[in-house]
């Protein structure tokens, strides 16, 4: 059952992707790590553009596990990118794009390899305790059983949890940031100081955006969702009362104020079918260079 899933996008799959693109592309993209998972992955983080730009964005993928789809496809977002700035695109984008493609590599691999994805002998065992599936297939927490989207500190006390423990998913965490691939993105955001952030996940084709914000931030953000509606076709979701809170896009727009928007790509469930890659493909490719455009 996993040797097809092993075909999927692991992070050393990623990993060996992005080195290819380092070669080819020498001197228009940077790669580095923002931090260490728990089972002791690398996080990595990618700029292109002009690194030394004023105006930044950040796009990440997969921090929930069983979302690793989406760090397909921003890794093939940045080769498109690069394409584009190398090879013929005569617009000059002065913004530096931070990609970080896969936030939860510890989910990803217990979703590709089950428990054997892990392997530090303290979290295997905790893991085993606290799944209550068969499999790891659908894993969406990272390899503490903390949900890493719903342990940023944007409304992260008044949130109550379906899961008072840890879990394979819906489980905030004993405190905000408790995680170090939480803490990574918040170092990172507050250091960098974005002027937008991009947050993909899947599945539904949707798009959320509204967090109550007002004024100026409620104006881009919804400018911003808008390019984002226009090119893939997605559902622009208004309003935020039923929407769980604690991710990573509503503690950048609350405590931050960056614009900041969820992507939900594809339509089955998670982890969405290979077949589903061709269609998300033709509707998400010319987003970096329309968001680009209006900032
Ligand atoms: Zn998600």
């Amino acid at each position: 059952m996993y040797n097809e899933r092993i075909l999927q996008y692991e992070h050393e799959t990623m990993g060996k992707e992005i080195r290819d693109l380092l070669y080819r592309y020498q001197g228009n993209i940077w790669l580095d790590s923002v931090g260490r998972s728990f089972d002791d992955r690398e996080i990595y983080r990618i700029i292109v553009g002009n690194r030394t730009a004023e105006k930044k964005i950040l796009f990440t993928g997969a921090i929930h596990g069983r979302e690793y789809m989406t760090a397909k496809l921003l890794v093939k977002q940045t080769e498109h990118f690069l394409q584009y700035m190398c090879e013929g695109g005569n617009e000059d984008f002065d913004v530096a794009v931070h990609v970080i493609p896969m936030v939860n590599p510890d989910g990803a691999a217990l979703c590709h390899r089950g428990i054997e994805g892990i392997r530090k002998k303290e979290l295997k065992e905790k893991l085993l305790k606290i799944k209550e599936k068969e499999d790891f297939v659908r894993w969406k927490s990272n390899a503490r059983g903390v949900d890493l989207n719903r342990n940023f500190d944007a409304f992260w006390k008044e949130y109550s949890c379906e899961k008072q423990k840890p879990s394979a998913e819906k489980y905030k965490g004993a405190y905000p940031e408790s995680e170090v691939e939480t803490k990574a993105l918040t170092r990172l955001t507050r250091k960098e100081k974005f002027q937008a952030t991009i947050s993909y996940h899947s599945s539904g084709e949707v798009i959320y955006w509204d967090f109550g914000q007002q004024g100026k931030l409620r104006e881009d953000t919804k400018k911003l969702a808008k390019v984002i509606g226009d090119t893939t076709g997605y559902e622009i979701i208004d309003g935020w009362d039923k929407i769980a809170p604690a991710g990573y896009k509503d503690w950048a727009l609350l405590e931050m104020k960056i614009p900041s928007v969820t992507i939900e790509i594809g339509k089955g469930d998670s982890p969405l079918s290979e077949n589903e890659f061709p269609e998300i493909w033709e509707k998400n490719k010319d987003i970096w260079k329309n968001i680009l455009r209006i900032m």
